[in-house]
């Protein structure tokens, strides 16, 4: 063949090669947020948006795709091209529960590359101060006594307040009427004006609404006390031993994207995760930073199938309807 021949190919197949790490990100990266703005999968992508940008000398823009329990945002991201320059971030609702009730257009790990996991957060029952209960256990029995009138805010079907709420049920026999909204966000604001009953709610969401008495948190669904809050008794100390739900979040990139920009975001995310300031600002509402083995792609993987399989069962078993 000859040299000019060689040269066009050479050319032609540098323009459709695949993106590549070597001048990314060379613009604005989206996060995609499948909830609402204030509530705290939106307030998370923020907090490490802002220090990834420092890491990739580019803005993370946070674009919020609510609805249907966070599967429009997932789906979204799913089907964005696999260049690096749209991310998924959610959690066990999002990203492993959802598949077990709905009927998506995706397969939430197969089509999904995990970047990294980010933090876990347990957990815990708060209401309306007007609830006359003071602790768990009158919670319960306030809660059977006015059964199939308590509302409890969600996050949509699926989210982690909704199936939280279906496994409360399951413990004490009750039907809660769940109010579905597009994130907790805008559930909290609703029963801080007393609009709903309760929550079953993640902590960092409502930590600082408990702290200033303008909700009250019954117990921490966890075997540990949160560092934030260590007033709060665990489920195990109030009266529902073993009643624990973390729910955990990562950061996911469509299936194809090259893997030297998948390590680079995982670099920035890392970076993040041990800045300290980020540390605070997660510490101080209640955030775990996951230890730095499980913060690699390979890591959220295997943590995302192995929850797959333990929850998918118990989801499928509970025929969680959608409409
Ligand atoms: N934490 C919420 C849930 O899944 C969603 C949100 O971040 O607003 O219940």
């Amino acid at each position: 063949m000859n040299k000019p021949i060689v040269a066009a190919i050479v050319a032609a197949l540098a323009f459709v090669a695949p993106a590549s790490a070597q001048n990314y990100p060379s613009r604005p990266i989206t996060i995609i947020v499948p909830f609402s703005a204030g509530g705290p999968t939106d307030a998370l992508a923020r907090i490490l948006g802002e220090r990834m940008r420092q890491s990739l000398g580019q803005p993370i823009l946070v674009e919020n795709v609510t609805g249907a329990g966070g599967t429009i945002g997932v789906a979204r991201a799913v089907h964005a091209a696999p260049d690096g320059y749209t991310l998924s971030i959610g959690h066990l609702g999002t990203h492993v529960i959802n598949g077990a009730i709905y009927p998506l257009n995706f397969d939430v790990v197969k089509d999904l590359e995990p970047v990294a996991k980010i933090a876990s957060n347990p957990m815990w029952v708060v209401s309306k101060n007007a609830i006359p209960a003071k602790d768990l256990k009158e919670l319960v029995a306030w809660l059977k006594s006015n059964d199939g009138k308590v509302t409890a805010g969600t996050a949509g079907v699926g989210s982690g307040s909704h199936f939280s709420g279906v496994y409360l049920n399951q413990q004490i026999g009750t039907k809660l009427q769940f109010v579905p909204y597009r994130g907790t966000g805008p559930a909290l604001l609703d029963l801080v004006a007393g609009q709903i009953d309760i929550i079953v709610d993640q902590a960092s969401n409502s930590l600082a609404q408990v702290k200033s008495g303008k909700i009250r948190a019954y117990a921490v669904m966890s075997d540990k006390r949160l560092a934030a809050a260590p007033e709060i008794p665990t489920v195990d100390e109030a009266g529902l031993p073993g009643f624990h739900v973390e729910l955990w979040s990562g950061i996911w990139v469509p299936k194809g994207t090259p893997a030297d920009i998948v390590a680079k975001l995982n670099k920035a995310v890392t970076d993040a995760l041990t800045d300290p300031a980020v540390r605070k600002r997660m510490e101080e509402t209640g955030l775990d930073i996951p230890p730095r083995e499980e913060q690699t792609p390979q890591a959220l993987g295997a943590y995302q199938r192995a929850e797959v399989k333990k929850w998918w069962p118990m989801i499928k078993a509970a025929n969680i309807k959608i409409d």
